[in-house]
């Protein structure tokens, strides 16, 4: 990762909440209680406020510094998981060289320590109904070296299919698990925003190479 990747993804990312802010607030207001979209976007303002800090870090430390601001800022189950992700990938990645096939390990460690966290496994209708699919889409690409662009795009499209696969849930975990099957037909907030955030980090990096 070059140091002024990270901003200019902290740019994009934020770009694309504000764009479907309503329609996240819409399906944590449908399950939840509707602050989802705001606690992402306070965690996202702290970011983009230590920027330049973030910018003169290596990439380690800058994950760690992501995390820890993520979870002392945003706020809701969400902070402390997005939280753990990034602090977790940071641990992963000490000493590491990057590269595809060390990225899919890293992430893949990242959404194992979300699974603890949250005690939450696949078919929960949350967050990690869009990250395990595409936390296994990746490394299974990058164990076979599938293209570069092509790669990018799968993991798009598992995103997108990954949080589609939430709407048809009943949840177990969270605020949706008090609601039973009245949570059938709504997407998960946290599923659809980490959708909307990997979808644009594949964007911005097919773009860039
Ligand atoms: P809160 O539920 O505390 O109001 P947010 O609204 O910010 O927090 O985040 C809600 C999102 O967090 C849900 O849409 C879901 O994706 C995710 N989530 C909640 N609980 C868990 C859990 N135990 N494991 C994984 N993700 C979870
Ligand atoms: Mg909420």
């Amino acid at each position: 990762m070059s140091n002024s990747l990270l901003p200019q993804l902290i740019q994009a990312i934020s770009t694309t909440i504000e764009n479907n802010a309503d329609e996240v607030a819409e399906l944590d207001r449908a399950i939840g209680d509707g602050d989802h979209v705001i606690n992402l976007q306070r965690g996202l303002a702290a970011l983009q406020a230590i920027e330049a800090e973030l910018n003169a870090l290596d990439w380690p430390p800058a994950l760690m510094k992501v995390g820890m601001t993520l979870m002392s800022t945003m706020g809701g189950a969400s902070g402390s998981l997005f939280g753990t992700l990034f602090i977790s990938m940071s641990k992963a990645a000490k000493g590491q060289t990057l590269t595809t096939e060390t990225f899919a390990d890293i992430f893949h460690q990242g959404v194992e320590a979300v699974k603890q966290r949250g005690k939450a496994d696949l078919g929960e209708k949350t967050m990690l109904d869009t990250l395990i699919p595409v936390a296994n889409r990746l490394q299974e690409d990058s164990a076979k070296g599938t293209e570069y662009h092509q790669l990018l795009n799968n993991l798009s499209e598992q995103a997108i299919a990954g949080m589609a696969s939430t709407k048809d849930m009943i949840a177990t975990k969270g605020r949706a698990s008090f609601l039973g099957k009245r949570a059938i037909g709504h997407i998960d907030a946290g599923a659809r925003t980490s959708q909307l955030m990997i979808c644009t980090i594949t964007d911005l990096l097919a773009q860039q190479n």
